[in-house]
């Protein structure tokens, strides 16, 4: 479980203050369309598992990264990532993968601590340990994650 805990975040990418380059250049082709069942994933995460009863995040789905090796998008930090919380902006971005749901989780929970004061990109607040697994394993049982 821990391993692939550690797997999640080094795909996920967890640059907070970093910036996806492809939004400023449009080598991205991005989407805003709200497609993907994500009203109803949406209600599941950020309402049910995180308890949240505020308005989330916009989500920004990268359809095709620019990233040379797989899927994602490039960062200033350099490297790709399939997800990234960009504070300044109060956004989501996911990679359209089999696994969007489980970045979009991550994310959203980068989000809810953002929000709360607690822009935690170590994944050293508790709800790493609760909350996260809890959306993942809910995302599971709904049948669109692995
Ligand atoms: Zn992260």
């Amino acid at each position: 479980m821990r391993v692939l805990f550690i797997l999640a975040i080094l795909l996920t990418g967890c640059f907070q203050m970093d910036e996806p380059i492809c939004y400023l250049d449009a080598h991205c082709d991005v989407s805003h369309v709200d497609d993907y069942r994500q009203d109803e994933i949406q209600a599941l995460v950020w309402n049910q598992v995180y308890g949240r009863d505020d308005v989330p995040p916009p989500v920004t789905w990268v359809l095709r990264g620019d990233c040379p090796d797989g899927p994602g998008f490039s960062v200033y930090s350099g490297g790709c990532a399939v997800g990234i919380y960009r504070p300044a902006e109060g956004q989501v971005w996911v990679t359209v993968t089999p696994e969007k749901w489980e970045s979009y989780a991550h994310e959203m929970l980068h989000a809810l601590l953002d929000r709360d004061g607690r822009r935690d990109h170590d994944h050293t607040e508790p709800e790493w340990e609760t909350l996260y697994p809890t959306a993942l394993q809910s995302l599971r049982e709904l049948g669109v994650l692995q």
